[in-house]
């Protein structure tokens, strides 16, 4: 005879009381960004990552949506791709690897920044490839733009950043981000692969002590190597007098869930550290740890949105494809940037785009924002 099969009782049935099932906190995560929103509804640094600022650019968004092809108000730009550390996390570590030494020529860096003004460019965001501050023009780069009436940002590993250099930085960028992502010479040497950790802690002590509107902040890329520090390291850079810490992990690799729950309790404690003059921020995915994305939209938008110009003279569709030469719409070293907008390369690379191919956006939902003001049409649409 065959054994007896015991199965389990069946699940309660779920009807109208999935309110009260579904409400309240429960758990961490949940907890924690309950917290952070109380927090942030509060705060003047409040939409400093959110994505949805790109609805402030009607105009823009309008013209494209029209059919027209506008020349992006904000762009990145690398203007070298060296680096002075060694992050083996560094999503653009090949970048600056065995044989890759680029760095965008004196002229052509100031040539491309007078080219950005009379294309209409309002935002400029110095960054990637390298250490942008390896360039030994990028503060005059910076200085220009800012003549022009552009916003410049400097996001920058902070070694650089000197007394000198700082106070320059402070009255001409809008705002300079150090990536900074620990509090012990041991672990930031072990991390960056390089020994410069007190040299960094007195660069932002001095450049937020410095004359000038630029804000300045620091991001904390959270790995297992460092979730021990993020308490103490939020606590130096607010006592550095920086305005914000923004934590933050790999988009699309969620953290396992020992890791996730041990940073979660770190980053509510380091939400106590909030005030008016100093914010905490915490990147959404942290709270989501997610791995997958549902991308329903036609087509990449935000390429046309946002561009970025390479040490290497490359114009890139997008700042997730800066490592991929597939993304390479066409070479400032040899066209004018409103050359490459309009050509034939760029469009084939952009009807070519197979969104199946791109990495865990992070301009998902600007991607849906734009194709829902794109394509709504839609039957029953007095309805909402
Ligand atoms: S990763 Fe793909 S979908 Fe995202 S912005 Fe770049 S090209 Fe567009």
């Amino acid at each position: 005879m065959l054994p007896l099969i015991q199965f389990p009782a069946p699940a309660r049935m779920v009807s109208e009381d999935v309110a009260d099932i579904t409400s309240g906190i429960h758990g961490l995560a949940e907890r924690v960004a309950y917290k952070y929103a109380a927090i942030e509804r509060q705060h003047r640094f409040r939409f400093l990552f959110e994505p949805l600022r790109l609805l402030m650019e009607q105009g823009f968004v309008a013209r494209y949506l029209a059919g027209e092809n506008p020349f992006p108000p904000s762009v990145e730009i690398d203007p070298a791709n060296t680096c002075n550390h060694d992050c083996e996390f560094c999503i653009y570590h090949s970048l600056h690897g065995p044989g890759r030494r680029e760095r965008l020529p004196d002229e052509r860096l100031f040539s491309l920044i007078d080219e950005l003004r009379d294309l209409g460019t309002k935002s400029l965001l110095f960054v990637g490839g390298g250490e942008p501050m390896t360039h030994p023009r990028t503060v005059d780069a910076i200085e220009r733009a800012a003549g022009y009436g552009m916003s410049c940002g400097l996001v920058t590993n902070g070694s650089l950043v000197d007394a000198a250099r700082g106070a320059r930085l402070k009255q001409a960028a809008t705002y300079v981000r150090f990536s900074f992502d620990a509090a012990s010479r041991e672990t930031h040497r072990a991390l960056h692969r390089h020994d410069d950790f007190d040299r960094i802690v007195s660069n932002l002590a001095a450049l937020a002590a410095a004359d000038g509107p630029c804000t300045v902040g620091t991001g904390y890329f959270i790995n297992e190597g460092n979730w021990r520090e993020i308490v103490p390291n939020a606590r130096m850079v607010k006592d550095a007098g920086a305005h914000y810490i923004q934590f933050k992990t790999y988009s699309g690799l969620a953290l396992d869930p020992a890791l996730h729950k041990r940073v979660l309790e770190q980053l509510d404690e380091a939400l106590d550290l909030a005030e008016p003059r100093f914010d905490v921020h915490i990147a959404d995915r942290l709270f989501e740890n997610q791995a997958f994305q549902v991308r329903g939209y036609s087509r990449c938008h935000f390429q046309a949105m946002k561009t970025v110009i390479g040490a290497d003279g490359w114009l890139y569709l997008c700042a997730q494809k800066r490592t991929n030469p597939a993304g390479r719409v066409g070479n400032v070293h040899e066209q004018t940037l409103g050359e490459i907008w309009d050509g034939v390369r760029r469009r084939a690379v952009v009807d070519g785009l197979d969104l199946v191919g791109c990495p865990y956006c992070v301009h998902d939902r600007q991607n849906k924002m734009i194709e829902f003001l794109g394509h709504f049409g839609a039957p029953h649409r007095g309805f909402y």
